[in-house]
């Protein structure tokens, strides 16, 4: 069996070369062909699909912040979850972040919504 060092005949050392050179160009050929192929799988989708997810996504998260927002009034010590029944008028309503929040302002948990 022969290795590379033994080969002398330039002819062969062309034709190996040309072969190595085509591997490359066939190598260069199919990632661009599986590029491609991604590029179109994943491409960005047009604006009206694109406004409409966004809107999604937005109302998505304001839906998740206001559940999770808590509610107190200013004229008592209670406190109650965004969604509750009970919610003070809005010009007595004050707004925490979290429910510790409003236990530190020494507000206590509405007995309706249990926040
Ligand atoms: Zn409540």
């Amino acid at each position: 069996m022969r290795n590379l060092f033994q080969i002398s005949n330039q002819r062969e050392i062309e034709k190996m070369k040309s072969d190595f050179h085509k591997k490359i160009w066939l190598a260069f050929l199919v990632g661009t062909v599986i590029a491609l192929a991604f590029g179109l799988l994943f491409a960005p989708k047009s604006g009206k699909d694109l406004r409409e997810q966004v809107k999604k996504i937005c109302k998505n998260y304001r839906n998740k912040v206001d559940s999770e927002l808590y509610v107190g009034n200013v004229n008592s010590d209670v406190f109650h979850l965004s969604s509750c029944v009970h919610l003070p008028n809005s010009d007595n309503r004050i707004v925490y972040r979290n429910r510790d929040e409003a236990i530190a302002s020494g507000k206590n948990p509405c007995h309706s919504c249990n926040p």
